[in-house]
C-alpha cells in the first residue's frame, strides 16, 4: 500500500483528530502499546501508530517517520520536561547511521513533517505529544531536536530562545505538558474511579492538585493528586467538601441543612463521613500532611 503525500498528510491530521477524541471524548488517560498498533484505522486500514519495539516509527507506504517514542529507559530527567527535546538517531551494531530507520527521521525533518511523540510514563503505557516538530538535525552527532508545540517553530530560531520566548515556552510545557502527564499519572494510580464517589468514568475525572498548582511547593508527584469527578473537583476547590488528613469526606454545613434534588443529596450531602477511595500502592496515595493543610483552608 503506498499512499500520495496529499493522502499521508490527510492521514497524519486524521490520526491527530483521533488520538485527541481518544483523550476527551472517551476520556483516554493512558495508552498501551497495544491499543495504539491496533486501535486506529484510516478508510478501513488500520495504521499502527508507533513500533514494535523501536523507537522510530515509520509505517508502510509513508515517506517520513510518523512517530518516535522515547522509553523510560531513553528518556532523560533533564529533557523530558524541556520546550526542546533531543532525539538520538538509531545506533545498530555494523550499520551506518545514515541508513534505515534514520532516513525517514530525517525526511521528515526536511519536510517539516508534523509527528508524535510518544512518551513512556509507566511501563509500557504511553502519552502522545503531537503535532511536533524536528527543528534541527544533526547528522554527524546522530540526533534531531523536536518542539513539542507547533507555535514554537515560529521562533525564529527555536534552540536560541529569547528571554521571552522561554519563558512562554515553558508556560505551554507547563500547561500542556505537565497537566496530561499528571492527570494520566493520577487516573491510572486511582484506577480511573473517583476519590470521593468512586465514578469510573474517565471522560468525567479530572486530576486535582491537593496543594495548589500555583503554590511553590507544589509538586506533580501522584501524592499530591487526587482522581476527582468534575463535581467533586469543582466542589473541592470551592470547599463546598474537604477532606481531612485521614481520608475522611466533609460537606460545609450550610450544604448539609439545604434542601434539594437528587443531586444534592446523594451528590454532596451523602458523601459526608465517606473515606477516600485511594490507590493501592502506598506511595500514590494522597499526602495527609497537604490534604490537612487544605482541610485548615476548609474548616477557616
Ligand atoms: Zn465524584
Amino acid at each position: 500500500m503506498t499512499w500520495s503525500s496529499s493522502e499521508q498528510a490527510a492521514i497524519r491530521q486524521d490520526i491527530f483528530a483521533w488520538l485527541e477524541r481518544q483523550e476527551v471524548e472517551y476520556g483516554g488517560y493512558e495508552f498501551t502499546r497495544d491499543f495504539l498498533r491496533t486501535g486506529y484505522s484510516y478508510n478501513g486500514q488500520t495504521i499502527a501508530l508507533m513500533d514494535r519495539q523501536n523507537g522510530i516509527w515509520n509505517p508502510r507506504g509513508f515517506d517520513a517517520t510518523l512517530s518516535i517514542t522515547k522509553t523510560l529507559r531513553t528518556q532523560y530527567a533533564d529533557d523530558v520536561d524541556g520546550a526542546v527535546q533531543k532525539y538520538s538517531y538509531e545506533r545498530l551494531p555494523d550499520r551506518p547511521l545514515l541508513s534505515g530507520r534514520n532516513l525517514k527521521l530525517r525526511v521528515a525533518a526536511v519536510l517539516g513533517e508534523p509527528l508524535i511523540l510518544f512518551q513512556e510514563i509507566l511501563p509500557t503505557l504511553y502519552l502522545p505529544r503531537y503535532p511536533i516538530y524536528i527543528v534541527s538535525d544533526d547528522p554527524e552527532a546522530g540526533y534531531v531536536q523536536v518542539v513539542l508545540d507547533e507555535s514554537m517553530r515560529l521562533f525564529n530560531d527555536p534552540l536560541e530562545l529569547t528571554a521571552q520566548q522561554r519563558q512562554y515556552a515553558e508556560r505551554v510545557v507547563k500547561v500542556r505538558l505537565h497537566q496530561k502527564s499528571f492527570r494520566s499519572r493520577v487516573l491510572h494510580a486511582y484506577e480511573a474511579k473517583c476519590a470521593v464517589c468512586t465514578l469510573a468514568h474517565p471522560e468525567l475525572l479530572d486530576a486535582a492538585h491537593i496543594t495548589f498548582d500555583s503554590h511553590a511547593n507544589s509538586t506533580t508527584a501522584v501524592n499530591n493528586g487526587l482522581s476527582l469527578c468534575k463535581i467533586h473537583h469543582s466542589a473541592y476547590d470551592r470547599r463546598i467538601i474537604g477532606i481531612d488528613g485521614n481520608y475522611m469526606v466533609h460537606v460545609r454545613e450550610d450544604v448539609l441543612a439545604e434542601v434539594d434534588g437528587p443531586m444534592l443529596q446523594y451528590g454532596l450531602q451523602a458523601m459526608a463521613g465517606r473515606i477516600l477511595h485511594v490507590p493501592r500502592r502506598v506511595q500514590e496515595r494522597p499526602d495527609s500532611q497537604r490534604l490537612h493543610d487544605r482541610f485548615t483552608a476548609f474548616t477557616a
